[in-house]
């Protein structure tokens, strides 16, 4: 019998728009006066939520919840003018740790919408994400859910129209619904680059990279993660047997793997390594010994942290 082994795909797990929100969070919490609050998750993984609550940060849905002159961390996701206007509106000092990838996309929202074009925004309803990027420019922006809800669209074909994306996507999804829309506006603009960000994108390269020889494909991830949900169609698309997300190992079933030989193991963006460390413990206690690592591409890039948040450690250095 061939031995049983793990491929572990390479980029997996934290991104540099995640890394900078949770150290955010963690930054806060030493330099602020307790209570520090956050608006929505910070990142959409349970695990990094708990540690950060049992560190003293209070998560909220809105800042209404926040009392007035406190402090408020908004998430990754970014967040509409709106919230904004209400943090204003309650006198809250805000760090914002919206992922600058996720900024680029409401500037490219701003200036289209500034020039009159429709936009159509791919990407999921209910999304924080979208729902900040929409909220740049409600009146000029229709959300497209996919190629299907493309081609039932109530689309103005005399208005000049551009596209933008949810940064989380499936990269292949996203061009379907792209190549649906252009069939209905051929004179469609596409984004000046690319939407769905280099961390997507190089996951789900590294599943794809993977999966055709996985009987099995693990993703660890939260089931709010857009681009963790996504690595397990992703793996499903590129051939692997059978794909279940979990958020830890507790949750995976022995019986999943009983007839396999091969196992990949891969994780979203928002997920820390610890969580793929005990499902690799898990699988090693179910003879998968030998892990392999499956490198797809390299990645350097590190956001500094918010301004507002690095004025404040200078200052708290100087003290
Ligand atoms: Fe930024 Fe991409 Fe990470 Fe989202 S997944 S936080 S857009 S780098």
């Amino acid at each position: 019998m061939a031995d049983k082994r793990v491929l572990l795909a390479a980029p997996r797990g934290y991104c540099a728009g995640v890394d900078r929100a949770v150290t955010t969070v963690l930054k806060a919490l030493e330099i602020y006066p307790a209570p520090v609050y956050v608006r929505k998750e910070i990142v959409h993984n349970r695990h990094v939520v708990r540690t950060l609550e049992s560190k003293g940060a209070i998560f909220v849905d809105e800042v209404d919840e926040v009392p007035v002159g406190s402090t408020v961390i908004f998430s990754a996701h970014g967040v509409s003018p709106q919230v904004h206007a209400d943090a204003a509106r309650r006198d809250l000092k805000v760090i914002d740790a919206t992922c600058p990838l996720v900024t680029k996309v409401h500037n490219e929202a701003r200036r289209f919408a500034a020039e009159g074009y429709q936009i159509l925004l791919i990407g999921h309803a209910g999304h924080e994400e979208v729902e900040g990027t929409a909220g740049e420019a409600p009146d000029a922006i229709t959300l497209v859910e996919g190629p299907d809800s493309a081609a039932e669209l109530d689309l103005d074909p005399e208005r000049p129209t551009a596209w933008l994306s949810q940064t989380t996507l499936s990269v292949d999804e996203t061009m379907e619904t792209v190549d649906a829309l252009r069939r209905r506006l051929p004179l469609l603009i596409d984004p000046p680059s690319d939407d769905i960000c280099y961390a997507t994108q190089n996951r789900q390269l590294a599943v794809k990279a993977i999966a055709g020889q996985c009987d099995v494909l693990v993703v660890v991830g939260s089931g709010n993660s857009s681009n963790s949900v996504r690595l397990v169609e992703v793996g499903l698309e590129a051939g692997a047997g059978a794909a279940f997300r979990v958020d830890r190992a507790a949750e995976l079933d022995d019986a999943w793997f009983a007839d396999a030989t091969t196992v990949g193991v891969t994780s979203g963006a928002s997920v820390p390594e610890e969580l793929v460390d005990g499902v690799l413990d898990r699988l090693q206690g179910l003879g998968f010994e030998t892990v392999e690592i499956v490198e797809s591409a390299e990645e350097s890039l590190v956001f500094a942290l918010p301004p507002e948040l690095r004025r404040d450690l200078r200052a708290a250095e100087q003290r």
